[in-house]
């Protein structure tokens, strides 16, 4: 029987702009999954919500600031990451202040879900581009 995994909870954002675009960000050098592009977010630290969390990392990576309100979860998809096992929820906002600046990552990228496919993203970003294609 195989262990099971610690499974790490992990929130990122849709971020859709008038056209139906996504705001994907690149990982920067030195840090796992260097140069894939991800949805922004991040690990929900202990005593978070998932919610805080999210608007937390879009806050930091991006400097832009979230309504609770505006987040709607919309889905979720999981991974192996190293000894863990990596739950990533999915929200959708199309409401924020403030213009994204990528502040932790290398790139930003404003993105259709369709052309999503040819970019390299990480194992647990990839299985969400199918539904948010279908949901925009
Ligand atoms: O950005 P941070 O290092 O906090 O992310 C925690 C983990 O979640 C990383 O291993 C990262 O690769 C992963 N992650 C992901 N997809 C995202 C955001 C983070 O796989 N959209």
């Amino acid at each position: 029987m195989t262990k099971a995994a610690y499974l790490l909870p992990v929130v990122a954002a849709a971020l859709v702009d008038a056209d139906g675009r996504v705001l994907l960000q690149q990982r920067p050098e030195g840090r796992s999954l260097a140069g894939l592009w991800e949805f922004p977010g991040g690990k929900v630290e202990p005593g978070e919500t998932p919610e805080a969390a999210l608007i937390r990392e879009l806050e930091e990576e991006l400097a832009i600031t979230v309504p609770q309100a505006c987040l709607a979860p919309a889905a979720f998809a999981s991974a192996p990451l190293d000894d863990r096992h990596l739950l990533l929820l999915l929200y959708i906002t199309r409401k924020w202040t403030g213009v994204p600046r990528a502040l932790e990552a290398s790139a930003l990228r404003w993105v259709r879900p369709a052309d999503m496919h040819d970019l390299p993203m990480p194992p647990a970003d990839r299985p969400l581009i199918g539904l948010l294609d279908a949901l925009l």
